[in-house]
């Protein structure tokens, strides 16, 4: 019997990631999991019922009352809610950030991520998932570019999508986010031993897919 492949992707904010895991997942018919949605679900939740992201014990009290769904056509639903558009949001971006620094919040989405994951051939992709979620995952990317040309992509997604967008601004809380993930107590963002670095600062959308398509091949081989 075939047994199942886990790829994991992770590294900072606006990276890449989730394109080409998306990409990626379509192309091998692979299980998509955006952890980053489910942060930003928690965030979202947050602050559209006004609760203070900063007040640890008042978000972990919200944990009772999410219901997060991630759809194969990459549609993400809260409470039976398609808030897909409204968590791209900078100020969700940066409230995730935030949330996921709270020990509870992680065991939480955590243990429904390595549920998730068991579902057959996954790719993930996120801070943690390397070191923490999937520390077993046969392959393993830390996908890196730097921070001009991450604030760059993220600026043209937004104005793609109709979003609000400032150049600067999305730079500034790139940065921020890059702190916060990489100096936070629990789970912090750092390249897990095996992970493979992909720089992709000079590498097109088709170069890098085409990378990781060969990394996954080389697993197959074993
Ligand atoms: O990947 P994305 O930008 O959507 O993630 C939003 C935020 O969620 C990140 O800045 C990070 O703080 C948090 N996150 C995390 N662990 C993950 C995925 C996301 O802490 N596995």
């Amino acid at each position: 019997m075939k047994r199942n492949i886990a790829v994991a992707i992770d590294g900072p904010s606006a990276a890449g990631k989730s394109t080409i895991a998306k990409l990626v997942a379509k192309k091998e018919n692979f299980i998509y999991i955006d952890t980053g949605a489910m942060y930003r679900c928690v965030a979202y939740y947050c602050l559209s019922h006004d609760i203070d992201i900063h007040q640890e014990k008042d978000v972990e009290k919200c944990l009772a009352h999410l219901e997060i769904k991630l759809t194969q056509d990459n549609k993400v639903y809260l409470n039976g809610q398609d808030v897909s558009q409204e968590i791209r949001k900078d100020e969700v971006s940066l409230g995730a950030s935030v949330v996921s620094q709270y020990e509870a919040i992680r065991t939480f989405l955590v243990q429904s991520q390595r549920k998730m994951a068991q579902e057959g051939n996954v790719i993930l992709d996120g801070r943690d998932i390397g070191t923490v979620v999937l520390p077993d995952a046969d392959l393993k990317i830390y996908q890196i570019a730097s921070v001009e040309t991450r604030a760059l992509r993220r600026y043209k997604e937004n104005q793609e999508r109709g979003l609000e967008a400032d150049l600067e601004t999305i730079k500034e809380e790139i940065e921020q986010r890059d702190y916060q993930d990489m100096n936070r107590a629990i789970s912090p963002l750092k390249k897990a031993k095996d992970a493979i670095e992909l720089d992709t600062s000079d590498l097109s959308l088709d170069e890098v897919v085409e990378k990781v398509l060969e990394l996954i091949q080389q697993v197959r081989e074993g």
